[in-house]
């Protein structure tokens, strides 16, 4: 007798570098579903603006650099037009500018439309700021990954320190300051904790042992009625 598992959608939500896309992808991993990693999108996005000297206060352009943006994911890895991007749009430049760019009104409508279009059919864990509360409201599980802000720069320094020998840890710290106050103040979905979503702290823990807990989680929520 085969039993079809029923499949949810998984909304992991946090500030900056706790976690969340380490989570996501190995829960996603586990379950055999779709990982999303939203924060890409805005820092192709962002990535694109950039290169393209798109002035964020002229609506025209912005709206014209949307139409030339197609995102893709091939393997987990965010393409551009059809080119992997992942090395690109992790440098400490992205990060300084990708809060205001995501802050736009037309760059929110442009990525959360096609983060809906993901998650049609389900099966997924996707990972941002907004995505328990403005992109699937409806979500099965919504996590809210938390870690003490100490902890948080750690991890991105010793992240960033393997890309990049001349990062500074100040220089972190006051980036991931910067964007979790745009993040949590901006007007369009700001960072909030959705009401129904499950605060998971994993400042003392490893990454086993929140897979474990998240998975618990997710198989409860499948195997509900
Ligand atoms: O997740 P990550 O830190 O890579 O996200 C980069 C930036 O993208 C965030 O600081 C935030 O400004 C923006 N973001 C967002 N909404 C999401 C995911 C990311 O505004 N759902």
């Amino acid at each position: 007798m085969y039993f079809i598992m029923k499949k949810i959608i998984i909304a992991i939500d946090g500030f900056s570098s706790t976690g969340k896309s380490t989570l996501a992808r190995q829960l996603a991993q586990k379950l055999n579903y779709t990982y999303i990693d939203s924060g890409a999108m805005y820092r192709v996005i962002t990535w694109y603006f950039l290169k393209n000297h798109i002035a964020l206060s002229d609506d025209v352009a912005i709206n014209n650099a949307l139409q030339q943006i197609e995102i893709s994911f091939q393997q987990n890895k965010i393409c551009l037009n059809g080119t992997i991007m992942e090395d690109e749009i992790r440098k400490m430049e992205i990060s300084n500018h990708v809060s205001e760019v995501s802050a736009l009104a037309a760059v929110r409508n442009f990525a959360v439309a096609q983060q809906q279009l993901l998650g049609q059919h389900k099966g997924i864990v996707m990972d941002g700021r907004d995505i328990g509360t403005t992109v699937f409201p409806d979500a099965d599980l919504k996590i809210y990954l938390f870690a003490n802000e100490a902890i948080r720069t750690q991890r991105r320094y010793d992240e960033m320190l393997l890309k990049d020998k001349n990062i500074g840890i100040e220089e972190v710290a006051l980036n991931l300051q910067h964007r979790d106050h745009i993040d949590s103040t901006r007007a369009i979905s700001p960072l909030r904790m959705a009401h129904d979503a499950i605060k998971l702290d994993n400042s003392h823990y490893t990454m086993d042992e929140q897979l474990q807990i998240a998975y618990q989680w997710a198989l409860e929520k499948i195997n509900e009625e």
